[in-house]
């Protein structure tokens, strides 16, 4: 090819740009990026960058220097508003067309919102903007409720209360991520949760957002700052309205190509065929969104390789830090290995006594060992603690 164009400037479009020019690329390369920032990673936006812990600059995984000696141009607050397939054109707001010989979709998710009164009066979390938002309010201290008790929303959560906030979490479910990790994981995570001062209710029914908080079927919690956290879904529409095949994000095989031969597609918005899982899979975590962005720039340029590792997610809330690799059904059979009560331990998963997936917490350089073993068939007897 000699114009490549990547639509979306995320993690996933960095590393796509990173491998292209790694495989000496030496074509035309243009990222159109609807944000008003060079791509960024977003793990810290609920971590040490809410917390203020972090520089700035740590989350930018290049900056403009590199971009401009690897020839790389960034239209930065640009959105991709239309593709056409047949013409192999991306029109931009900007009114312009750029023609493209292979494309990369990698446009990530966006929060899922509910359709309730008032709820233009939460904030949402996925954007730097929004992280240097939800900071400045907690300068100002008082109230949090959090609606959802997903990844981040506990995140925020944690990182609210050690700023001081009072924290209030809210979950329609019984259990906090208790889709992820069963009910044992899951009280456990809750209990770190209740000593640190957060307060957590579980099958509640919001009803309506107001100015000055949330009112639930049965109770109503007084905020100064509602963040709504109950998951992202697939930025697809310029895939969808162009025609490219897309169930729960822009469908692909192995090799990151969508139903259109020069367009790929990576990252949060991919459900990309998993060769060791067998499956379809859309993985909205770090780790993905840079391995297939990776595999992208190399597919892109007809090299052979597939989407054949296991999914991999960390995160840190209070003192339970956590890397998880595989994937686990909430009625998978746990099996705990080390010391529970001094948090230091590796949970494992298994489902008719095959190893879905482990998670090493406040243990480290375990985690290669634990994915060796996810897939596997082993007695619960035989599985290590890894200490
Ligand atoms: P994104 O990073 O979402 O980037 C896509 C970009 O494309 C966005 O900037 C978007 O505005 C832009 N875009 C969309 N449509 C268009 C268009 N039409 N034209 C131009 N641009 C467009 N993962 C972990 O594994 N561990 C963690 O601890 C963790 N913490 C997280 C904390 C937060 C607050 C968030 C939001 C995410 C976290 N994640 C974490 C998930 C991880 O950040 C994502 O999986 C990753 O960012 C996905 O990268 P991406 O490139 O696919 O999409």
């Amino acid at each position: 090819p000699r114009s490549i164009v990547i639509v979306g400037g995320g993690l996933a479009a960095a590393h796509a740009v990173e491998s292209l020019r790694d495989m000496d690329y030496a074509g035309r390369l243009t990222v159109v990026a609807r944000e008003p920032h060079l791509p960024y990673e977003r793990p810290p936006l609920s971590k040490g960058y809410l917390a203020g812990n972090d520089e700035r600059e740590a989350a930018f995984p290049h900056d403009a220097g590199w971009y401009r000696d690897n020839d790389v141009t960034v239209r930065v607050g640009t959105a991709a508003t239309d593709l056409d397939l047949g013409g192999r054109v991306v029109v931009l707001d900007s009114g312009e067309s750029l023609g493209y010989d292979r494309l990369l979709i990698a446009t990530g998710a966006s929060p899922r919102t509910l359709q309730l009164p008032g709820i233009g009066h939460a904030l949402t979390l996925r954007t730097i903007d929004d992280s240097e938002r939800l900071r400045a309010a907690f300068a100002k201290g008082g109230r949090l409720v959090v609606i959802g008790a997903g990844w981040i929303g506990l995140e925020v959560a944690a990182t609210a209360r050690q700023a001081g906030m009072e924290v209030t979490v809210l979950e329609a479910g019984e259990r906090p991520l208790g889709a992820v990790f069963g009910p044992v994981l899951a009280d456990h995570l809750t209990a770190i949760h209740q000593r640190n001062g957060v307060v957590i209710h579980t099958g509640v029914t919001i009803e309506a957002v107001t100015e000055h908080g949330v009112v639930t079927s049965d109770d109503t919690f007084e905020a100064d700052l509602v963040l709504l956290g109950v998951g992202a879904t697939p930025t697809s529409g310029l895939a969808e309205s162009a025609g490219l095949a897309v169930d729960d994000g822009i469908l692909t095989d192995e090799h990151l190509r969508t139903s259109d031969p020069y367009v790929h597609a990576a990252g949060d918005v991919a459900n990309a065929r998993n060769t060791v899982l067998g499956r379809h899979l859309r993985v909205e975590h770090w780790d993905n969104a840079i391995r297939q962005g990776r595999l992208a720039g190399r597919t892109m340029l007809g090299v052979d390789d597939t989407y054949d590792w296991l999914p991999y997610f960390f995160t840190d809330q209070f003192d339970f830090s956590m890397e998880y690799v595989g994937r686990s059904a909430p009625d998978d059979e746990v099996v705990l290995r080390g010391d529970v009560d001094a948090g230091e331990f590796v949970a494992w998963w298994l489902r008719d006594g095959v190893v879905t997936a482990g998670m090493n917490v406040n243990v480290w350089d375990v985690n290669d060992r634990i994915r060796e073993l996810v897939g596997q068939r082993v007695d619960p007897a035989d599985l290590p603690d890894l200490q």
